[in-house]
């Protein structure tokens, strides 16, 4: 892991967070993506996700695999492993380079991109079985206007009868005020504790305080299950299933993730 290059995030005020925050490349400093994995320990996010995506995946006899927000690699990585035809993609160019570093370093090659999603099809071509945007990362777009920009773009680049799986942290109930985090999923590393600076219904910042004493902040917008189920239909997607935790059956009070699978007719 290498030293911080670049701004480091020293709790600005919620109210300065709006345009910051929409600058998600600007939140992903050198400082934050170099210790990614270490957030997320890939080895215990394996066991938490169990074969969950991949089983998903083989149901819909899915062959190519666009990751969309791959961060450092771990869905495009493990997918790869598993035989998926993978391209990934991330806005974030150190984010991506991190992704390259991963999947090298596991004997892998696979097309890597940077891409916003707002413009995916100027750096994308081809159709997709199947089209992952995971870790919770969609919040990262506080604009509605984005959020159907980018939903529309996912739903551009599959095939017909291809699958959306896009998730996020159960901002439901962090709304609620009742954020828990079993740490048994995603971020399982224990390098970092992971709590909740401030929440309201446009934002939702969350502290990460790491072992050495220092901080960061990210700032996303908290979506609700229902608002993006019913985005997703509005996308033109002909059917939304939502899990919590990986399960179809679940209480929304009490897991971690929501994980939308769209379909597209
Ligand atoms: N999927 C990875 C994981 O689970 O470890 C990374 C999740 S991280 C919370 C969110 C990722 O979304 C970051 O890598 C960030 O660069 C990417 N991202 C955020 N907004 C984006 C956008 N508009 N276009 C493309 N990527 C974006």
């Amino acid at each position: 892991m290498t030293q911080p290059t670049t701004r480091t995030s020293d709790a600005p005020g919620p109210a300065r967070a709006g345009r910051d925050a929409e600058d998600f490349e600007g939140q992903y400093v050198s400082k934050l993506v170099d210790r990614w994995d270490q957030l997320i320990d890939w080895d215990r996010r394996g066991a938490g996700e169990q074969d969950f995506f991949v089983e998903l995946l083989r149901e819909a006899e899915a062959r190519r695999v666009l990751d969309v927000a791959a961060g450092t690699g771990y869905h495009a990585v493990t997918l790869a492993q598993q035989g998926f035809d993978v391209t990934a993609a991330d806005g974030s160019a150190e984010m991506i380079a991190w992704t390259r570093r991963n999947a090298e370093g596991r004997g892998l090659s696979f097309p890597a991109v940077q891409a916003d999603w707002r413009r995916l099809g100027e750096h994308i071509g081809g159709r997709y079985d199947a089209v992952v945007c995971l870790g919770s990362s969609l919040p990262h777009l506080f604009q509605e206007a984005d959020r159907r920009a980018a939903l529309a773009a996912f739903y551009e680049v599959l095939n017909p009868g291809g699958m959306l799986i896009v998730d996020h942290r159960n901002f439901d109930a962090i709304r609620r005020h009742r954020y828990s985090s079993s740490g048994n999923y995603y971020y399982c590393g224990t390098g970092a504790n992971v709590s909740i600076a401030h929440v309201d219904g446009r934002l939702c910042r969350f502290q990460y305080d790491f072992a050495d004493g220092s901080t960061h902040h990210l700032d996303v917008y908290p979506i609700l299950s229902d608002e993006l189920s019913a985005l997703l239909i509005d996308t033109g997607f002909d059917t939304v299933q939502q899990f919590g935790d990986f399960q179809e059956s679940y209480d929304i009070d009490a897991v971690d993730f929501v994980i939308h699978v769209a379909r597209k007719q």
